[in-house]
This record gives C-alpha cells, structure tokens and sequence, in this order.
C-alpha cells in the first residue's frame, strides 16, 4: 500500500476520554498517511453559521506515530465557547470527520547522534506524543527527556503510556503540577523556569535537540532560557497555539 495525503471524511474508530476536558479521537486508516511526528492535520466540521451551513475547520496535531499506519490520532480539548471543539467533544464512535493533511514544519529529526529533549505544556504534549512514540516504537538508540507542565495531576494526558514508557529506560518522564494546591500529587510542582532546566538538562543541553509546544508564553519563555544557555538556534524546534 502506497503512503496518501488526505483530504476526506474519515470514520471515527474509538473515542477516549484522557482528562475532564480532554478527548482522543482515534481514525481509521483505509491507507496509510505519509507524514512527519510533530505535523499537524485540519480537522471540519459541516456547521450552521448565522443559518448557514459552513465547514469549519481548526489545526489539530497528530498525536499517533507513523508507525502505525491504520489509524491517526488526535487530541484535543474542549473551549466550552470555542466555535468547533464543542462539537469535536460531541462526536461518537461510528461518526464521520473531514480530515485535510498533513502540514507543518515542526518535525522531529531522527539523528542517533543527540538526545532529543521535549518540553510541553497542556495540549501542547500532542505533537510530542507522536515523536515520544515514534522513538519508542522505532527503539531509537538515544534516551531522550520529556519535561510537561500542566495545572493539576488530572489534566495530564497520557499519563499510563508515559509510565509505561518511562519504564523501558528511554524516556526522562518530569511532570510538573502548576497548581498542586488541594491534590495528593508528591512529585514536582511550579512552572518551568530557569531553574528546572538547568537542574534537569544542565549535563545533556549541549549533546541535544529540542522540542518545544504550548502556549505561546511558555514556549517564548523556554527558547529564552534554552538561548541564555547557549543552545543554538538550529536545535530549538517550536510550535506554538
Ligand atoms: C498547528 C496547530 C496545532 C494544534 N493542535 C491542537 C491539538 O493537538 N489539540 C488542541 O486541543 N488544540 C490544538 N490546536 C488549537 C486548535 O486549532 C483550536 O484553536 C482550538 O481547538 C480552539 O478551537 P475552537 O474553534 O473551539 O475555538 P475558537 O472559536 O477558535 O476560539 C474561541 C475562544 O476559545 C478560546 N480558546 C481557543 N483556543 C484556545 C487556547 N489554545 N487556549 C485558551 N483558550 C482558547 C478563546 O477564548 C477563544 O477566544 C492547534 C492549533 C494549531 C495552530
């Protein structure tokens, strides 16, 4: 079967609720889709705008590997006055999505010669995921650290998978909970600043590439710091919503 690009309706295989206000919408595959970890796709909907009917699309990143060719998966969050993710959060199992795809720059680089370093926040974990299991499905030989920020221990995304794959020995797994006030959460806590970083990468910021994917405030913030530490540009790869 011959990789496509895609610009059609696609069923809805499984749907999966990863947080209070986060789903997975996985789609099946008839063949499979050329892309790069880290690209994004359209998603559309056939909406009434002022009594007419439009199709309204957003960007959403994938968040499965390419290696695994019969489905894409997505996640997403729902803006309860947003004008799609209200009514991608009402889809079910069995129901159809215009997908259009895939785009984007932001791309992982296999290079066995560096460690790869992602830093997340919120949704922002999604392109990360694909390149996160990419690595884990391709056995890429270079560990590689993941450094995720969300508000509270039940908004993490993933998390099972990020244990599990923590436990093979190539993933760095660092979570850190921004508002841990009220939870039982023992481990890390704060935003990520300067400090973490250079705890947490000080021995493997030059022998690296990083990924970067969040907000935009978060993500201007760490390039300032990864470039204050002197990581050059050429290995700082963003995107940003
Ligand atoms: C390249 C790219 C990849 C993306 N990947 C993902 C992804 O994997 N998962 C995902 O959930 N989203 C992702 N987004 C964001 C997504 O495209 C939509 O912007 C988002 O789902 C909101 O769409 P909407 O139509 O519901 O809201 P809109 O009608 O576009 O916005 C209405 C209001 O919703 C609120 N809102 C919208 N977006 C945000 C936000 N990011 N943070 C806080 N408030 C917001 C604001 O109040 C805004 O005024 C991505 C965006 C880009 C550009």
């Amino acid at each position: 079967m011959t990789a496509e690009t895609i610009k059609k309706q696609l069923k809805i295989e499984k749907i999966i609720q990863e947080t209070p206000d986060t789903k997975t919408i996985r789609l099946k595959l008839e063949k499979p889709m050329d892309f790069a970890p880290g690209q994004f796709v359209m998603l559309g909907l056939d909406l009434d705008i002022d009594g007419e009917k439009k199709l309204v699309k957003r960007a959403y990143s994938i968040a499965s590997s390419p290696t695994k060719k019969d489905y894409l998966e997505l996640t997403f969050n729902i803006y309860p006055k947003g004008q799609l993710s209200p009514h991608l959060y009402a889809l079910k199992e069995g129901d159809n999505l215009y997908v259009e795809g895939p785009f984007g720059k932001f791309n992982f680089k296999e290079d066995n010669s560096r460690r790869a370093i992602f830093i997340g926040a919120g949704a922002g974990l999604t392109p990360l995921m694909s390149m996160i299991r990419y690595c884990a499905d391709k056995k890429l030989p270079a560990k590689s650290t993941l450094i995720y920020s969300v508000k509270k221990p039940e908004n993490i995304i993933y998390y099972k998978e990020l244990l599990e794959i923590e436990k093979s020995k190539k993933l760095d797994l660092n979570i850190t909970i921004t508002r841990p006030e009220g939870t039982n959460w023992k481990g890390r806590t704060g935003r990520i600043d300067s400090n973490m970083i250079t705890e947490l990468l000080s021995p493997i910021l030059e022998q690296s590439n990083f990924y970067l994917c969040g907000p935009p405030e978060m993500v201007e913030g760490t390039v300032k710091i990864l470039e204050e530490l002197c990581v050059g540009k050429d290995r700082i790869n963003r995107e940003q919503w």
